[in-house]
């Protein structure tokens, strides 16, 4: 399970500034991509990436009961109170102010593992900033400037040996035969109606992985032959708690599902299109490098008018993911359960398809006599050799010569290229550039 991190302070402190220094991805690619929005409340953090954690930016901790702004106080409150770790984030140039104390207090009376970060210390004393909060007894206490990114690899220090470890490790690859799949997506997609369609099949061989906790359950099952793990499943979930008629949507529980799955099966509701909350589970899914399938739901009861508008949406807001294989099901009649399967073994195999120096070697190659980069200032970038950096997803690392100059023009005609000659489908597909001299 991701550890979660939750960023607590009075507004204007650089909360959100912090949020963003800490989640911010490599993949620029993925950042630009039009269609991807962010939740800006929740994110993960890859600086290191052995060690992702979820980062959770609470709003407003103090203020009203009442309102708009009670609600986000409850909310943030709550998230706080299941993190594994709080930053008191404080501003290091206003000194502390009654909000600090009050929220201080509250911290106080919660009791969780918190460390004290002082933010805005750019172009301040930041002895003296610091001080000024020796009377808050924090051990810890982190200086930053997060909008100069400056700090940040300190907090990262500070924080990773307070998380608790993962233990991935055995409870998941015990088996490296078994595909380990999660639906996710917005509520009332159909994810629990299709998992009970899927176990209500396959009953007889289902089982409940052991060791997983209330809150995340985990069911093994074959299919056609295949072994495969519904990582943490809403459905089930629900179907043992059936009094809550609907559980709310749980941003952290699907960022934990998405890390401990191989292949996500993003669900959407054809009847109301791809919406911003799809698209933030989305972007989840890239920013993790997780192999996708796309289960395009409610397929049934679509007048043919009704099928046409929802596929020119379909293919305009996900274009860009157009690796991605999309399945139009029904989980309510159980149609295209088949095909769905299908996608998602072809995309585990390419997520997980092994490498050798040589053939990626030649790729890069192939690639570059075919339309090799364009002159900048005379000079041209030069790939001299390539080879295999992991899987799930396929990482290729380049060494060679001027590669920073490499446009993203350039870098998406390369992975198109491998796509196609290593028919990688359903996956994404990483580049390292490395300067060799
Ligand atoms: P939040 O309300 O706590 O989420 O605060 P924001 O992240 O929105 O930041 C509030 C303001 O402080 C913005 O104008 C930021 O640009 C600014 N800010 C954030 N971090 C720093 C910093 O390290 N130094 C300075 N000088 N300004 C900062
Ligand atoms: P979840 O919140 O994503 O788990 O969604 P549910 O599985 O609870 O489904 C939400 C609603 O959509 C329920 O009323 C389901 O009966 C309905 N639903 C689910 N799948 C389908 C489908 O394939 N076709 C139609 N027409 N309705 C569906």
């Amino acid at each position: 399970m991701l550890p979660t991190l939750a960023l607590v302070g009075r507004p204007n402190v650089g909360k959100s500034t912090l949020f963003n220094g800490l989640t911010r991805t490599r993949d620029a690619l993925v950042h630009d991509e039009p269609g991807v929005t962010r939740d800006r409340n929740y994110g993960v953090c890859r600086l290191d990436e052995d060690r992702p954690f979820v980062v959770i930016d609470t709003g407003g901790i103090a203020g009203e009961d009442e309102g708009l702004a009670g609600a986000t106080a409850k909310q943030s409150r709550a998230a706080a109170e299941e993190a594994d770790l709080i930053c008191f984030v404080v501003d290091g140039r206003d000194g502390p102010t009654a909000l600090d104390d009050e929220i201080l207090r509250w911290l106080r009376k919660l009791a969780r593992p918190t460390l004290l970060v002082v933010n805005k210390v750019d172009g301040i004393d930041t002895e003296a900033a610091i001080n000024e909060f020796v009377r808050f007894g924090f051990k810890e206490v982190i200086p930053t400037a997060a909008s100069h990114r400056s700090g940040i690899d300190d907090l990262l220090d500070a924080v990773l040996p307070k998380l608790p470890e993962q233990g991935q490790g055995e409870e998941l690859d015990d088996d490296p035969e078994r595909v380990r799949i999660a639906f996710i997506g917005r509520p009332n997609v159909g994810k629990s109606t299709v998992v009970n369609r899927i176990l209500g099949e396959e009953r007889m061989i289902a089982s409940d992985v052991p060791g997983t906790t209330r809150d995340s359950i985990s069911v093994d099952l074959e299919r056609d032959g295949r072994k495969y793990r519904l990582i943490d499943t809403a459905g089930l979930r629900r179907r043992s708690k059936v009094d809550e008629a609907v559980e709310k949507f749980s941003v952290v529980k699907t960022l934990q599902a998405i890390e401990q799955c191989q292949v996500a099966v993003l669900m959407l509701d054809a009847t109301e299109g791809v919406t911003d909350q799809d698209a933030t589970v989305l972007s989840a899914v890239l920013d993790a490098g997780r192999a996708l399938v796309i289960a395009i739901n409610k397929w049934d009861g679509l007048e043919k008018y009704q099928r046409e508008q929802a596929e020119t949406m379909l293919s305009r807001k996900l274009g860009f993911v157009d690796w991605a294989q999309a399945v139009r099901i029904s989980a309510l009649h159980g149609s295209g359960l088949r095909e769905l399967f299908r996608a998602i073994h072809r995309a585990h195999a390419s997520a997980t398809r092994e490498f050798g120096t040589s053939e990626v070697t030649r790729a890069v190659e192939a690639a570059y006599t075919a339309n090799p980069p364009p002159v900048i200032r005379g000079h041209v970038a030069k790939m001299r050799f390539a080879h295999a950096g992991g899987s799930n997803p396929p990482t290729f690392i380049v060494h060679g010569t001027r590669l920073r100059t490499l446009s993203e023009t350039y870098r998406r005609y390369l992975e198109n290229f491998f796509r196609k000659r290593f028919k990688l489908v359903g996956t994404p597909v990483r580049f390292v550039f490395r300067e060799s001299d």
